[in-house]
C-alpha cells in the first residue's frame, strides 16, 4: 500500500449546500446575520475579548429563559447532551425519578435515568396528548421518595405543549426537583424558569433560536448546584460535571476545561442578540401568528391536526396525511421542486403524519405562503380536488385578522 491508495476514490471538492427552506422539526433556517457571525475570525477560547462575549451569552440566555440563575450557559454539544447533563449531575445511584412519556423524547429520559443508576417511574400519556398533571400528582403521592420530576415541555414528535407551570408547581409541593426539556419551546412558546420554579432546563440552538445545530443552552437553579456540590458520589461523566464546568463558564477567572466552539458561540450570541432585539413576547406572538395562517390554509385542504387545539405547538404543526396520499412522494417533490423540507412522522406516526416546523427564522410569512402553495399543487397533482389559491387566500385572511402589534 502507498499513501495514494488511501485517497478517496472520487475527486472531492468544496461542499456547497443547496439553499433550502427548512420547515421540519429542526434544524430551522439560519438567519444570514447568524451565518455571517460564524465566519468571523476564530479567537482563543481564553482570549479576554472572547470571555466578554461569553458573559454576554450568559446574560442573553438568562433573558431567553427568564431566570436569574447564575449557572446559565451553553453546553458545547447538541440538545441531547444538555438532556444527559441534567440527568448525570442530578442522579445518584438508586434515586427515583418520575418521567413523563408522551412522545419520542420521554423514553430517552427513561434511558438516561437508568443508565445513570436511577430508578425511573413512568407516567404514560398517549402520543398527541399533553402530560396529564393529575397522573403526575397521583404518581408523586404513591412515590413520596421520588427526587426528580422530568418531562418534555414541547414534544417535537407530536406537536404537543404540556403545562410546565402546573407540573413544576406539583413537583415543588412534593419536594421534587424538575428537569424540563425545552429544546423546541425556547423562544417559540412562553417559558418562565424563575416564576415556574424550574430547577434544570435544557434547550437546543437549532430550533426556535435559529442557530446552527450543536449547542445546548442550559440553566440550573441553586438547588441543583448545591446538590451537585454535595454529592456523595462523583458525577459519572468528566465532561458533563457542572462542578468542573463552573471553572470555565462560572467565574471571571477562566481555567481551561475544553476548547469552546468559538465560532459556533458567535452564532449563538448573534441569534440571542436578535431575540433580545425582537423581544421574547414578540417572538412568541410571531410564532403564533404564522401558525394561525398555516392552519387556515390547511383547513381549506381538509388537512386535520393531530393535536387538540388547546395543546398545539405553534412552532410544530403535526397533521394527518390525507387518505390515499403517498407520504414519501409528497416530501420528495416538495424537496426536489420547491427545495422545501418538511418532517416525516416518527414511531407510531411514521407514514401517517407530517410535521411542519415554523421555528425561529423559518417562522415567517413567505414560508407559510410558499408551503401552502406548494402543497396545494402537489396534492392536486396527486388527485385531491383542491381549489387552486384557496389556501393562500385563507392564510392572507388569517394574517389580516391577526395583525402583528
Ligand atoms: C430536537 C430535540 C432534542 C434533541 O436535540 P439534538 O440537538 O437533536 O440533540 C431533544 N428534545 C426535544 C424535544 C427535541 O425536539
Amino acid at each position: 500500500m502507498t499513501i495514494e491508495d488511501f485517497r478517496p476514490s472520487k475527486k472531492i471538492t468544496t461542499f456547497y449546500p443547496p439553499q433550502r427552506i427548512l420547515m421540519g422539526p429542526g434544524p430551522s433556517d439560519t438567519h444570514h446575520r447568524v451565518l455571517s457571525a460564524m465566519a468571523r475570525p476564530t479567537l482563543g477560547h481564553l482570549d479576554p475579548v472572547f470571555v466578554i462575549m461569553m458573559e454576554e451569552i450568559k446574560e442573553l440566555l438568562r433573558y431567553a429563559f427568564l431566570t436569574k440563575n447564575k449557572m446559565t450557559f451553553s453546553v458545547s454539544a447538541p440538545g441531547s447532551v444538555g438532556m444527559e447533563m441534567c440527568f448525570v449531575n442530578m442522579i445518584e445511584p438508586g434515586d427515583k425519578v418520575v418521567v413523563c412519556r408522551n412522545g419520542v423524547f420521554g423514553p430517552r429520559m427513561v434511558e438516561n435515568v437508568e443508565r445513570h443508576g436511577g430508578v425511573a417511574v413512568v407516567v404514560d400519556d398517549k402520543w398527541g396528548e399533553p402530560v396529564d398533571p393529575q397522573k403526575v400528582e397521583d404518581t408523586l403521592k404513591q412515590h413520596p421518595d421520588a427526587k426528580i420530576l422530568a418531562f418534555v415541555h414541547a414534544e417535537t414528535s407530536t406537536g404537543v405543549l404540556s403545562d410546565a407551570k402546573t407540573l413544576c408547581e406539583i413537583a415543588r409541593r412534593h419536594d421534587c426537583m424538575t428537569i424540563v426539556d425545552t429544546v423546541t419551546s425556547l423562544a417559540g412558546s412562553p417559558i418562565k424558569v424563575d416564576e415556574w420554579g424550574i430547577d434544570a432546563i435544557y434547550s437546543g440552538s437549532q430550533k426556535c433560536l435559529s442557530c446552527p445545530p450543536g449547542l445546548s443552552p442550559v440553566s440550573f437553579s441553586e438547588r441543583v448546584t448545591d446538590f451537585v456540590k454535595k454529592r456523595k458520589v462523583k458525577v459519572h461523566s468528566w465532561f458533563m460535571d457542572i462542578n468542573l464546568l463552573l471553572g470555565y463558564w462560572g467565574s471571571s477567572t477562566r481555567t481551561y476545561h475544553h476548547t469552546a466552539p468559538t465560532n459556533a458561540l458567535y452564532a449563538l450570541h448573534e441569534s440571542l442578540v436578535m431575540l433580545s432585539e425582537e423581544g421574547l413576547e414578540h417572538s412568541w406572538a410571531r410564532h403564533k401568528r404564522n401558525h394561525e395562517a398555516l392552519k387556515a390554509g390547511f383547513e381549506t385542504m381538509g388537512i386535520q391536526y393531530v393535536v387538540d387545539e388547546k395543546y398545539r405547538l405553534p412552532q410544530l404543526n403535526s397533521v394527518f396525511i390525507p387518505d390515499g396520499i403517498d407520504d414519501k412522494a409528497v416530501r420528495a417533490r416538495l424537496l426536489d421542486e420547491y427545495s422545501l423540507e418538511i418532517g416525516a412522522g416518527l414511531g407510531d406516526f411514521a407514514g401517517k403524519v407530517w410535521r411542519f416546523g415554523l421555528m425561529g427564522t423559518s417562522s415567517r410569512v413567505e414560508n407559510v405562503l410558499t408551503c401552502l402553495n406548494a402543497l396545494e399543487v402537489v396534492l392536486s397533482d396527486m388527485g385531491m380536488n383542491l381549489k387552486r389559491g384557496a389556501a393562500e387566500t385563507a392564510a392572507h385572511q388569517s394574517y389580516a385578522a391577526n395583525p402583528m402589534s
